[in-house]
Parts: structure tokens; sequence; C-alpha cells
């Protein structure tokens, strides 16, 4: 068997938002760098994890995916248990995907501790030609619900990497 490996901590993240708006993707990007062509095959995963440094300090990411039950509504509670950190996605592209953040928010404050640090997270930044969500509109909404905010493309990678980062970094500020 491999050997247990040793850090100093271990950070249980929650992706969540409404379907297709590119979790996997994004928990692919980040933890193996990959974006996957055939996004059935990994349905059924729990979760992946990366380890970083942060400050001297070795931090393993423990990546909750939802593997599609956000379609039935039936995340349970024990999804959010222990997690100190989640990231929002909502698809640019896609209207309905930004105007149902508000509701994940609910979910998360009916169902996860009250100090996780939420990163909301436009996704597909690649396909700008069929925005509609202006970054504006949800810099604004991250502000007034004390949210940290970002764009990223899980297709290109382009600022995937930052964005877990920051929320990494953002929770080692807390605990
Ligand atoms: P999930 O249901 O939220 O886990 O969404 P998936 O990760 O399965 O992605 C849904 C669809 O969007 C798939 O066809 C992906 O290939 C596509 N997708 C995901 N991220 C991006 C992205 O950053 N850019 C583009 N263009 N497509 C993406
Ligand atoms: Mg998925």
């Amino acid at each position: 068997p491999e050997e247990e490996e040793v850090v100093d901590y271990v950070f249980k993240i929650v992706v969540i938002g409404d379907s297709a708006v590119g979790k996997t993707q994004l928990l692919g990007r980040f933890t193996k760098d990959e974006f996957y062509f055939d996004s059935k095959s990994t349905i059924g995963v729990e979760f992946q994890t990366r380890t970083i440094t942060l400050n001297r300090k070795r931090i393993k990411a423990q990546i909750w995916d939802t593997a599609g039950q956000e379609r039935y509504r039936a995340i349970t509670s024990a999804y959010y248990r222990g997690a100190l950190g989640a990231m929002l996605v909502y698809d640019i592209t896609k209207r309905q995907s930004f105007d149902h953040v508000a509701r994940w928010i609910d979910e998360l404050r009916a169902n996860a501790d009250n100090s996780i640090v939420v990163m909301l997270m436009g996704n597909k930044s690649d396909l700008a030609e069929k925005r509609a969500v202006a970054a504006a509109d949800a810099v604004e909404f991250a502000e007034e619900q004390g949210l940290f905010f970002s764009e990223a493309s899980a297709f290109s990678g382009e600022n995937v990497e930052g964005a877990f980062l920051r929320l990494l970094e953002e929770i080692h500020g807390v605990v």
C-alpha cells in the first residue's frame, strides 16, 4: 500500500453550483491539470486532492465534487460537514446559473459552518463572446454577500490555479 502522505493540514473544500457550469472540470484542472473531453468518465468520484505549500506548511486540499447530485437537489448535509471552503461556480454564458447563486448561498448557510470561506467563481471565461453575466455585476453581488470573487476557464486553465490558491490562502488565514 502507498505510504500515508505527511501534511500539516487537510482543508476540505466543496464545489457547488448548477449542473454543467464546469465544477468537475475545474477540479480536474486544479488537481491534475487536465480537461476531460469525455467528462462522463469522472462521474462517481467523491473528491480529489492536491497538496501545496503555504507559509512552509504542507496543506492537502481535499476538494469534493457533487458528481451530478445537483440535478436532483440531493446534496446531503454530509457533503458540507467539516468543509472549510466552498467554490460556488456559475457559468458566465448562462444567466440562470448566476441567478441561482443566491439559492446556493442559502443551501450553504443551512448546511455548512458559519465560518466557511466562499469563493464565487464565474467559469468559462474563454467563451467571452457569449458572455451573459457582466463581471461588474458579480463583483457587486460578491461584495454584498461577503464572498471572494474570480473568473476562470477550466478549458484554457486561465486563473484556475490562482482562484483555488486564493481560497486556500484565505482558509489558511482563518484556521
Ligand atoms: P458540472 O456539471 O458543473 O460538473 O460541469 P462539467 O465540469 O461536467 O462541465 C459541463 C460542460 O461544460 C462540459 O461539456 C465541459 O466540457 C464544459 N466546460 C467546463 N468548463 C469549461 C470551460 O471553462 N470552458 C468551456 N468552453 N467549456 C467548459
Ligand atoms: Mg460534475
